[in-house]
């Protein structure tokens, strides 16, 4: 649990792995400059003996003196994913442990995506009788409209890639169901709560910002996938739209929020995931947080 002023940020750990590898994920890397950050990187980060990213894949729980807020809601179960064997079909303890944090689904107010990739909206809905409803029966969706139209417009064109049914299965029931509120691109949420815009790894990407009583912390969603990231800005992962803004966007974001007290939570490092982005030359280091 970690306290931003009157906040409290919870992560929910759907599946934690080695994922990919690096040279396959960010085709910038170089077994080089991995080599030159072993001592930090390993085991931690990477697989030891070979580029094995270990990612996480997980939802914020975030609690205001208001609401309960669910922050990007990973792969979810059921899902017919056949060209991503390890998402297919998943049969997750994911709401037992949302549970066991002390959220039951019509507990969730707010759902957030910060971007409506497979691995971001899964628990948007689940299976019941046949057919995909939304998971939490009280919330509101919020998604940013410009991400959304993405979207819709790759659906209706049939070029939503590789993994073709997350708008139909995760994203489309919610809306049908009257539950989805498209906002704008940097929408005030609530005091204290923003979406910033953070083109490139997708049209529409958004991260969250947040602000308590003077304490920060930043949603970051996958502005940055991995903390090699962060030696290296530029590297964007093979999934980003963009990948040349992509790489704009996450220098820019790092450097906003380097040497602040800003808590940074990206949506995939490893456990314990949130630290804080310090400068270090032209590019940046990782300190993990040491509490929560
Ligand atoms: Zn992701």
């Amino acid at each position: 649990m970690f306290k931003v002023g009157e906040f409290e940020l919870q992560r929910v750990i759907e599946n934690e792995y080695p994922f990919v590898e690096a040279s396959t994920f960010l085709p910038d890397s170089t077994p080089e400059l991995i080599a030159e950050n072993a001592e930090w990187l390993f085991p931690r980060f990477m697989q030891p003996g070979g580029d094995m990213c270990i990612f996480a894949f997980q939802s914020f729980v975030l609690r205001t003196p208001r609401h309960t807020i669910l922050v990007d809601t990973c792969v979810g179960n059921d899902k017919p994913r056949p060209a991503q064997p390890m998402w297919d079909m998943m049969n997750g303890p994911f709401l037992a442990d949302l549970a066991a944090a002390g959220v039951q689904p019509e507990d969730v107010d707010y759902v957030m995506c910060t971007h409506l990739h497979v691995d971001h909206c899964g628990w948007n809905t689940r299976l019941i009788d046949g057919r995909w409803v939304p998971t939490f029966p009280n919330a509101k969706y919020i998604f940013a409209r410009k991400e959304f139209e993405f979207w819709e417009t790759r659906h209706k064109e049939g070029t939503e890639g590789k993994v073709p049914n997350v708008y139909d299965d995760s994203v489309l029931p919610v809306v049908e169901a009257g539950q989805a509120v498209l906002v704008d691109w940097d929408h005030e949420f609530d005091h204290g709560i923003w979406l910033e815009p953070a083109p490139g790894h997708t049209d529409g990407n958004i991260v969250i910002n947040l602000e308590s009583a003077g304490e920060k912390a930043v949603l970051s969603g996958d502005v940055v996938h991995h903390p090699i990231q962060l030696v290296k800005p530029e590297w964007s992962s093979r999934a980003c739209e963009d990948p040349v803004l992509s790489g704009l966007t996450r220098r820019a974001l790092l450097e906003k929020h380097a040497d602040t007290d800003t808590l940074f939570c990206p949506a995939h490092f490893a456990s314990p995931t949130i630290g804080h982005v310090v400068s270090k030359g032209d590019a940046f280091a990782y300190h993990l947080h040491d509490h929560g």
